[in-house]
């Protein structure tokens, strides 16, 4: 963390003053201020009765496994003391994935919307009557074949407006716009994209003129299904896109490492999120969740001081 936080050295955040020393506890003190930092301040891991070695394991399973991990899985395999510490836990790390002004998809880009939820099977029964959620996918074609890059979003509904913002916020200005007949895609593309429109496909054939959005979907949903065995309400479903669209988009990294370290590059770089804001849900939910009142006992995941050769030392063996 201290390494993410500050690369070149400590720097107060009171004060802007860089240098001070570590304290025994893993705070910093400030040389010009003695105000004291820990290097979690200010980031997800701020204020979370999780050990840091916890969030860790759970970082590394969130980002090396194929199909990430579910709440319930982590609460397993990380011995977390309840269920709803590691469903906050997974739920903070997808609230980062989304960076503000990441770069847009470009060259060709098929775009659709498609039904989220309700009439999925396997959901229990008061899950399928619920609401369906319209989600806009947009997928890069690579040359000669195959596909790039995806975004997702939730949209209210399919009117040029809303398609619009989501092609500002998903697709670079200029880019080719592939779509099917529907005529809202003709207003919310004018003189911001080259716009193909597959005139006269019906919404059945749209499968095979846009197999990118149709794969991205449906693996979307399956991953929906499987990992989460449908257990996402309509409030924590961008988490879950925000989640796929990160995992997609490296799926032919080689380094399950480097994932591993953007995620908690992404964390340390984030602003904290209240436990509050990620409860946040008008609708009752189909997991029971309990108040914060009702955590388990603190997890306990005790380590050795992490050495840290790569800092201090130079390039000398640590040996
Ligand atoms: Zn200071």
């Amino acid at each position: 963390m201290e390494w993410l936080r500050w690369p070149d050295g400590f720097v107060c955040l009171h004060c802007a003053h860089a240098g001070g020393w570590r304290l025994g506890d893993g705070r910093f003190e400030c040389a010009a201020c003695a105000a004291r930092t820990s290097p979690t301040a200010g980031t997800i891991f701020d204020r979370t009765r999780t050990p840091l070695t916890v969030w860790f394991t759970a970082c590394w399973l969130f980002a090396s496994q194929k199909d990430g991990i579910s709440a319930l899985s982590l609460k397993r395999q990380v011995e977390i003391g309840s269920y709803q510490t590691a469903w906050a836990m997974l739920h903070r790390l997808r609230s980062v994935l989304v960076r503000p002004g990441r770069e847009r998809l470009r060259g060709e880009v098929e775009v659709d919307e498609s039904y989220f939820g309700g009439e999925e099977p396997g959901l229990a029964a008061g899950r399928a009557r619920g609401k369906k959620v319209l989600v806009a996918i947009a997928v890069e074609r690579t040359e000669p074949k195959g596909f790039g890059r995806c975004r997702m979003a939730p949209l209210p509904d399919a009117s040029a407006e809303h398609l619009r913002a989501f092609l500002l916020d998903s697709v670079e200005p200029g880019a080719s716009v592939v779509t099917d007949g529907w005529q809202p895609y003709r207003p919310a593309t004018d003189r911001l994209y080259a716009h193909q429109r597959l005139v006269g496909a019906s919404r059945a054939e749209a499968s095979q003129l846009l197999p990118g959005v149709h794969k991205v979907a449906s693996l979307a949903k399956r991953w929906l299904l499987g990992t989460h065995q449908g257990s996402v309400d309509e409030a924590h479903l961008p988490g879950y896109l925000a989640e796929f669209v990160f995992r997609f988009n490296r799926r032919r990294s080689r380094s399950r490492g480097l994932v591993f370290y953007r995620v908690l590059e992404l964390a340390a770089a984030h602003d904290p999120v209240r436990y509050r804001d990620l409860i946040a849900n008008p609708r009752p939910s189909a997991t029971p969740r309990q108040p914060p009142g009702a955590r388990g006992h603190p997890p306990s995941m005790e380590r050795p001081p992490a050495r840290r050769p790569w800092r201090g030392a130079g390039l000398r063996s640590s040996g």
